[in-house]
């Protein structure tokens, strides 16, 4: 299959962000992908959703198919050889994401399906154990909504309170705002690291050291954090961190739910059966501690493997020279976007991840991405999950292109002439 012309013609340096250092070998990266390498319509794909899900280097592929063929099993259960092999490869995915988070211990890791699951593991675990008619927990109004169902939820069932932190035009967090909801009835502040919707980064240290002055813990939603940049957890000082596999370029079906060991093993289980057990009659019984009390059943060993590679692969290009590298992308993004008559940027905040999404005049979003897709270049349209902060900026939905550590200026360039006939068609 043909490499995207747009790509093959241009030299690393051409193609690096500014802040990029020589070490960060754009085509290199990208040939570990094998999908960057096909053509849609006959078109080099151009891939800019990987907010939604990224795609996955050929080491993460390679090593789920590995599983399969050499040592597949269950795992913790059986005394042969295969099932030794898988323990100890899942086990060790569990201590590669306890290390790429910083988590002082790995019984802090609980695998999930993702980081839906995540928060409403702890939602019904920690929020069903401790939180009462009356206790408020606090969220922002630009939450995925896997991080506003869960809560409302709760708020039926036991009568809590939600409160919304706002955000002001540009889709910055308000924090004054957020500091006059703060109050000793506060118990948990769920928010989002940085939106998915808008690339807002949220000042989460700042956010974490008032709740904790206030006695509340701190959730933070981080599947747009961690794919592009570091994360340190002690370092945070929070509570509970989540997040997806699937956009960190590992496998769909695994996510991660860490939470600090004293507090997880006060919670309890969400769901029961298997592994998760210390023993059973059917008078009692007592449940293992974390990070197993929290995964009952056979849980997803390949993907959680996978995960354990994707991990190493960031790592080794380095999480700093990936942030670097996607701010140069979104600065020139933002310039060439600026450029298109009739575009509007929605979300323009002081501190911003690689996503933007974007608003073109006179053409219905699901228009522009069906146009832009003819011309090879995936970007998402629609509400994001996130239909609150839609009606903040007062629309139904959003063109959005979220970059990955492979996307190019050059792709940028592509997705900037695709508007450009999109807006040529409609207008
Ligand atoms: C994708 C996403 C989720 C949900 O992740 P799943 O993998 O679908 O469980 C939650 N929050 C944010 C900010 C996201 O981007």
């Amino acid at each position: 299959m043909n490499k995207p012309s747009n790509v093959v013609e241009m030299t690393p340096e051409t193609n690096l962000g500014d802040n990029s250092t020589a070490a960060y070998d754009i085509e290199k990266i990208r040939a570990d992908f094998p999908i960057l390498s096909r053509e849609v319509y006959g078109k080099p794909l151009v891939y800019l959703d990987n907010g939604a899900s990224a795609q996955k280097p050929r080491q993460v592929i390679d090593a789920i198919s590995e599983v399969f063929e050499q040592y597949y099993s269950n795992v913790h259960r059986g005394v042969h050889w295969t099932s030794q092999q898988s323990t100890t490869a899942f086990e060790g995915g569990r201590s590669k994401v306890a290390k790429f988070l910083n988590a002082p211990s790995e019984n802090e890791i609980i695998f999930t399906r993702g980081a839906t699951e995540s928060i409403n593991l702890v939602a019904h675990s920690w929020g069903r154990t401790f939180l009462k008619a009356g206790d408020e927990v606090i969220i922002s109004h630009m939450e995925h909504h896997a991080n506003i169902v869960p809560w409302q939820m709760l708020r039926q069932e036991l009568g809590i309170d939600l409160k919304v932190v706002p955000i002001d035009d540009d889709g910055n967090f308000m924090f004054d705002e957020y500091e006059n909801l703060l109050s000793p009835k506060t118990k948990l502040v769920a928010v989002t690291h940085v939106s998915n919707a808008l690339g807002s980064v949220v000042p989460v240290k700042d956010v974490i050291e008032k709740a904790h002055a206030q006695g509340a813990l701190v959730l933070l939603d981080g599947c747009q954090a961690v794919p592009h940049a570091a994360v340190d957890v002690q370092d945070l000082d929070v509570d509970f961190y989540v997040f997806s596999g699937h956009k960190l370029y590992g496998p769909t079906g695994i996510g991660v739910l860490w939470g600090r060991e004293d507090l997880l093993n006060s919670m309890t289980p969400y769901q029961t059966g298997g592994e998760m057990i210390s023993s059973v009659t059917f008078e009692k019984t007592t449940f293992k501690k974390a990070p197993h009390r929290f995964e009952a059943g056979t849980p997803a060993i390949a993907e959680a493997i996978g995960l354990g590679v994707a991990i190493d692969y960031v790592q080794a290009i380095g999480l700093d020279n990936i942030a670097a590298h996607e701010h140069g992308v979104l600065q020139y993004a933002t310039e060439r976007l600026l450029t298109i008559e009739g575009l509007k940027i929605i979300g323009t905040a002081k501190e911003k991840a690689a996503i933007i999404s974007f608003d073109l005049d006179g053409v219905h979003p699901h228009d522009l991405g069906t146009f832009v897709d003819r011309a090879g270049v995936a970007v998402r349209v629609g509400h994001h999950c996130a239909q609150p902060v839609m009606d903040r900026f007062g629309v139904a939905a959003t063109a959005r292109a979220s970059f990955g550590l492979y996307n190019t200026r050059g792709e940028v360039d592509a997705l900037v002439d695709a508007l450009e006939e999109t807006r040529k068609f409609f207008g």
